[in-house]
């Protein structure tokens, strides 16, 4: 396995004024399953544009499997793509879809019908190769355009959020079955999605993009765990941000104050801070803890949410609400207490992570 497998060097895309992709240095592991995932507008569709070669870009280098691939027109690169709206071709069955650039690269037929078949197997549609496309669902129509970009057999396959158009159950089903393939195939797939629950599910690394730049590349739970910086923090999952003040400060070890919340020591990779300095100390909902009120610190009730295994509390007190996420089991011993009660929240230091303010 490549470690860079892809490539891509000082990577800059601009439209006249418009820079859509800004200063971009990427390593892609051949197999792994990478997402691309940011805001609306932050570029994603560009860069996955210029890796698949449907655009040039302003300068910087791609490199795939070794080749320099930078202006290499798309139909000869070892790229694929399968976009959100799937034009799959309506007057075509399911197996001619899937034939379709087969018969353009001049197989022969019985190549071609075991080709498609072993797709159609794979993408979970045999028996169907005789419909038309107005026959089948939303979601079987994208796995139909998904077959017919694995049956060329690229060596990247480039997605373009396609799930999106699927409502939220199908795209659910779909995202175990897009990984399940990813790993059966071994290609190395490059996913675009504004959907960071999409990303941490299906994908070993995520690189989060904003305004054109790469903010943060690591695996989902790196990502999770140790966003690094408010804006990334921000954007994956649900956080909570503490405002804080620093007490002291050494490399890698920073106590502060929270108003309402006490003196916390917090550990891990960070920059030293200087005694007075505002901070945010940003906590996980479903790392703080509820308690009765004990005398201890003033936070309310305001309102809860039940979504299942987990209950959610938002909790008033000085300043920014606070969101907890209980276990279900956790959150039945609070099930006396009512919107207004007062409760005691606390956390524990070691998963919360401090920012700059
Ligand atoms: P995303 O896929 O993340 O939503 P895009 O890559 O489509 O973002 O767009 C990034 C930025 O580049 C946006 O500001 C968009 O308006 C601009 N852009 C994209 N393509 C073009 C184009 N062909 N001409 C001018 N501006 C473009
Ligand atoms: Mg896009």
């Amino acid at each position: 396995m490549t470690e860079d497998f892809i490539s891509l060097q000082s990577i800059r895309k601009s439209y006249g004024p418009v820079v859509a992709v800004d200063n971009v240095d990427l390593q892609i592991a051949q197999g792994t399953f990478f997402s691309l995932l940011g805001p609306s507008g932050c570029g994603k569709t560009t860069l996955l544009s210029l890796l698949g070669g449907l655009d040039v870009p302003t300068s910087g280098k791609i490199f795939i499997d070794g080749a320099d691939v930078t202006t290499t027109p798309s139909y000869r690169r070892p790229t694929n793509m399968v976009f959100q709206s799937y034009a799959i071709f309506p007057h075509l069955d399911i197996s001619q879809n899937v034939a379709y650039g087969l018969r353009r690269m001049g197989l022969s037929r019985q190549e071609i019908t075991q080709r498609v078949g072993r797709m159609l197997e794979l993408v979970r549609l045999d028996g169907f190769g005789d419909r038309k496309p107005d026959q089948i669902s939303g979601g079987q129509a994208q796995r139909v355009a998904l077959a017919r970009a694995l049956v060329m057999q690229p060596k990247v396959l480039l997605l373009d959020e396609p799930l999106s158009a699927l409502d939220k159950r199908l795209r659910q089903s779909m995202q175990i079955e897009l990984r399940a393939i990813q790993r059966e195939v071994g290609i190395t797939f490059v996913f675009v999605t504004h959907d960071q629950e999409e990303a941490l599910t299906l994908s070993d690394r995520i690189a989060v993009m904003a305004r054109g730049q790469v903010l943060q590349c690591s695996s989902p739970a790196e990502l999770y765990d140790h966003p690094v910086s408010y804006e990334v923090a921000d954007f994956v999952g649900e956080m909570n941000f503490l405002p804080a003040v620093v007490q002291s400060s050494r490399e890698g070890e920073t106590r502060v104050s929270i108003p309402s919340l006490g003196e916390h020591t917090l550990t891990g990779a960070h920059p030293r801070y200087r005694k007075g300095d505002a901070v945010r100390v940003a906590v996980r909902p479903e790392n703080i803890d509820l308690a009765a009120a004990n005398g201890s610190p003033s936070f309310r009730i305001a309102d809860r949410a039940y979504f299942g295994s987990r209950v959610h509390f938002i909790l008033n007190g000085d300043g920014t609400p606070i969101t907890a996420a209980l276990h279900s089991a956790a959150a039945r011993k609070l099930d006396s207490l009512c919107a207004g009660d007062a409760v005691s929240v606390s956390f524990d230091s070691e998963t919360a992570i401090i920012l700059p303010a």
